[in-house]
């Protein structure tokens, strides 16, 4: 059984008595710093000159800085930024200004797991990732609740990293919910394999060859729509509840026959020999390689790749589909905010 943590095993006063700069304002970032503010922690954003989200976080009431002035005042210095700019930033503005016993925390373990940052032997390194998006994690601290927190020592220069991890994880509203106690290497490469395989990449490809396939059969793309995204959320609310057996419990017993027969026909064993391939290469760093190599270059493959999913048939009809349900939310226009996973 994984090892849990809830707020009881946790002291707030550890991450009080620190200042924290939290570089990035993105998803995670406001997330962070807001939950740490509120919670009586002494927090600075670290942004670069001239960054759009400057006003943002300003207009929030937090002090914000360059991220060499926000490093080199900090004891623990939060790394939110995105994976691919991570390494950047902290080689150019966070290593040559960090006091040489800062504490760093990172949402994610990508940077740690793949060697593109390689903190000194002085610095504790923790995680601390919340299993949800920021807007969630924000969200459910300011409603009382919390999203569960992933959270991981890689390097334990102090002694005393687990502490400041729970300290920094109760914070952030992590531990209302639960911490789950795993390791940079686990959480890095089961996060990248979820994401891919099922979460963002299986289950948006699931979506589009169903809606192909209605389509293309001279069904009514609107019907379509409905009957293999919107209802998708219905279906994720039961499971999220009670499991997949809530699910075939509430749906019709012709849909429970239907999921039986037919779901194995359509994710066939070679499903799960290809999702073997995709966390072979996880393990390997080859996606890693990869998507860095497209990023150094200007990212081509991931905006043609981007441009080409938002340019699927099923995208225009939902959109004109949800300006009619005023109740959908969140609306299009958030889809700048951040993203998920
Ligand atoms: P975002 O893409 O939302 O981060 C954007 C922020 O980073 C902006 O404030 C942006 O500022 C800033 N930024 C971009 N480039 C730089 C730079 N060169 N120097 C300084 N700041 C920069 O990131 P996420 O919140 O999505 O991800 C942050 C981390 O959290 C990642 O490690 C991710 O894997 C992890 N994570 C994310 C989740 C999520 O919900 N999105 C869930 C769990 C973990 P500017 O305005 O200047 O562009
Ligand atoms: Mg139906
Ligand atoms: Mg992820």
């Amino acid at each position: 059984m994984a090892e849990l943590f809830y707020d009881d095993d946790a002291d707030l006063s550890i991450i009080q008595s620190k200042k924290v700069a939290v570089i990035g304002y993105g998803s995670q970032g406001h997330a962070h710093s807001l939950n740490l503010r509120d919670s009586g922690v002494d927090v600075t954003v670290g942004l670069r000159e001239g960054s759009a989200s400057r006003e943002k976080a300003e207009n929030q009431g937090l002090k914000v800085a360059t991220v060499a002035d926000a490093v080199r005042e900090a004891d623990v210095v939060v790394i939110l930024a995105p994976d691919q700019v991570q390494r950047i930033v902290y080689r150019d503005e966070i290593e040559p200004n960090l006091k040489s016993d800062a504490a760093l925390v990172f949402g994610h373990g990508f940077n740690i797991r793949f060697g593109y940052i390689k903190p000194a032997e002085g610095h504790d390194v923790l995680m601390v990732a919340p299993k949800g998006p920021g807007h969630l994690v924000r969200r459910e601290y300011v409603d009382g609740r919390g999203v569960p927190v992933i959270v991981a020592v890689e390097q334990d220069a102090s002694g005393n990293a687990w502490d400041l991890a729970l300290s920094y994880a109760k914070a952030i509203g992590g531990l209302r919910a639960a911490g789950i106690k795993t390791t940079f290497t686990e959480e890095t490469e089961t996060d990248l394999f979820g994401e891919q395989a099922v979460l963002c990449g299986g289950v948006s490809q699931l979506i589009q060859y169903g809606f192909e396939t209605l389509t293309e059969a001279g069904y009514q793309p609107e019907v379509a729509y409905f009957e293999v995204l919107h209802e998708l959320k219905l279906i994720v609310d039961l499971i999220f509840e009670g499991g997949i057996t809530k699910q075939r419990w509430s749906v019709s017993d012709t849909a429970e026959y239907g999921d039986y027969v037919s779901g194995p026909r359509v994710i066939t064993p070679d499903v799960k020999a290809n999702m073997g391939a995709v966390l072979a290469d996880i393990q390997s760093g080859a996606f890693a390689q990869r998507f860095i190599a497209d990023q150094d270059a200007g990212a081509p493959e991931f905006q043609a790749l981007r441009a080409k999913g938002q340019n699927h048939p099923i995208e225009p009809v939902g959109r004109e589909l949800r300006k009619l349900f005023a109740w959908v939310k969140p609306s299009d226009s958030d889809y700048t905010e951040g993203s998920a996973a």
